[in-house]
């Protein structure tokens, strides 16, 4: 790259920023934008572009997903003077419920005393027929922060962008709603589209290296129930199921005011049905109201989740961040938005918007925080699915946390879990945990006295069936 480029591949008075996306990541992106422009004294031009309006109620208005806002993000989010309005936060979550196929049992946050600062959000403005007065959608709160900043918000759909013939010139970005095309010459694109969008099939196609994410569809719907309902039995819990189900990876139930979201995730994609089957479990039905039937309409949704990350989501001007490229797997996707949105805007104004200082400011270190940690993600993930599908195990390991008669052993399982299912640590520390000689030695004969049961059970169980 020629010393010229590179001069010119930098932020300065008067360039101009287009954010694909007003999602987490497109809005982390903004408020990190202008935090660092104002702290270097210059003046540039941030525009949004997303078509989606979160004053909408039902999935038009919404980005999709379970709501809960884990505790590192609400606090980081504290750090940089965002506080959630009260009006968004549907509930304070104290507790997880860790239901297997027979039993379950009830997490605590490891440090004891400590209450947990996580909560529930609507991405959008709540489901499709909510009733409540007002906008609570947290997508459109954290807009609102950075309109407040100074960030223009264009509600329109980006179209295409288009590299500069000319290495080192603006990226055309090309935008409008119906047959309209308006052109924006930007500085800096941000792809911050999400991964259910076709721009990243599209951004995939430019030839600078991009490949999407490899995605898996999920389903989600949002049950009306009385907010007294919902406070007697799910309480301040977020209840998460490990059912052994053959195409379940696991599922959960999020309790918000009046509502509460049910979100499935897959081994591979999900449909209407699996949603159902699910909802008809006795472990589910056992939680609804008496006499509770599926309502014949509900409001739905089937979005995507990425479960590899995107390659090579950066060139000259481009830089491409949240699900769209590197997440979390399975876990905390808005806080990895929050924290690659932090990552390349900072790399981007102190140290310019060339392909090589993505590379090196950006993709790598996030590769190494996320990319490389999803990989201890998967292997904990696949001994958590093994565990839990075969009951005995899983009874075992609960029985311990229920007793209370070895404590020690029983606030390990629970550190484990409760970092498994809020994603509160990183993959590779819960590996650490789950891999202490201490507790391994502790857990060894347990766990495969239990194991020799679960196979005296399955013969037993497969010989009556022959
Ligand atoms: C079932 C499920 C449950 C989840 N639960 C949680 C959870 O509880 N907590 C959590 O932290 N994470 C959760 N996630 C993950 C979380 O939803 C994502 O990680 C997060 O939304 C990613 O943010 P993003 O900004 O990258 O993308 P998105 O939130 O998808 O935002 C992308 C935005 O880009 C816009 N856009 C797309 N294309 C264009 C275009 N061409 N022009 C203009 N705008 C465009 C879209 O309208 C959208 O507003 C869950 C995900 C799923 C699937």
């Amino acid at each position: 790259m020629s010393k010229i480029n590179n001069n010119n591949l930098v932020l300065r008075n008067g360039s101009k920023i287009a954010i694909i996306g007003g999602g987490p990541a497109g809005s982390f992106f903004a408020h990190f934008a202008s935090r660092y422009a104002a702290e270097m004294g210059i003046d540039v031009t941030i525009k949004i572009f997303d078509i989606k309006s979160f004053c909408q109620k039902g999935p038009r208005g919404c980005n999709m997903c379970a709501g809960v806002i884990s505790e590192n993000l609400f606090t980081k989010l504290e750090e940089e003077g965002i506080n959630i309005a009260q009006h968004c936060v549907q509930k304070k979550i104290e507790c997880y419920y860790f239901q297997m196929q027979d039993d379950g049992v009830l997490l605590h946050h490891p440090a004891s005393g400590h209450t947990p600062r996580i909560v529930t959000v609507f991405r959008g403005n709540g489901p499709l027929r909510s009733i409540h007065e007002g906008n609570v959608s947290f997508d459109d709160f954290l807009l609102n922060h950075v309109k407040e900043r100074g960030v223009e918000l264009v509600s329109e759909v980006v179209k295409e962008f288009r590299l500069p013939d000319t290495k080192g010139d603006p990226v055309k970005v090309i935008y409008g709603n119906g047959d309209s095309k308006n052109e924006f010459d930007a500085d800096l694109v941000v792809g911050a589209f999400g991964v259910n969008t076709g721009m990243m099939e599209k951004a995939g196609k430019m030839n600078f290296g991009y490949k999407p994410p490899k995605t898996v569809r999920t389903c989600q719907c949002e049950i009306m129930l009385s907010p007294e309902y919902i406070e007697k039995t799910f309480g301040n819990n977020v209840f998460v199921f490990a059912l052994a189900k053959e195409k379940l990876k696991f599922a959960s139930i999020t309790p918000k005011a009046d509502y509460v979201t049910v979100s499935l995730v897959g081994k591979t994609d999900l449909t209407r049905k699996n949603l159902i089957d699910f909802l008809n479990h006795p472990a589910v039905r056992k939680l609804m109201p008496k006499d509770w039937e599926i309502p014949k309409s509900f409001c739905m949704c089937i979005s995507r989740i990425p479960v590899t990350y995107g390659k090579h989501s950066y060139t000259d001007r481009i830089v491409i961040l949240g699900d769209a490229s590197i997440s979390r797997s399975y876990k905390s996707g808005i806080e990895s938005a929050f924290n690659m949105a932090k990552l390349s805007a900072y790399t981007a104004f102190k140290q310019g918007v060339s392909e090589g200082a993505f590379k090196e400011g950006y993709f790598k270190p996030a590769k190494r925080l996320l990319a490389r940690d999803n990989l201890y993600g998967i292997i904990m993930l696949k001994i958590n699915d093994y565990l839990s599908s075969q009951k005995q195990i899983a009874n075992v390991n609960i029985k311990i946390i229920k007793s209370g008669k070895d404590r020690e052993t029983a606030n390990k399982i629970n550190e484990i879990l409760w970092n498994m299912l809020t994603g509160n640590r990183p993959y590779k520390e819960i590996f650490h945990l789950a891999t202490n000689p201490r507790l391994v030695l502790k857990m060894l004969p347990i766990n495969s006295f239990a194991w020799a049961r679960q196979k005296r059970d399955d013969i037993s169980a497969w010989l009556r069936r022959n």
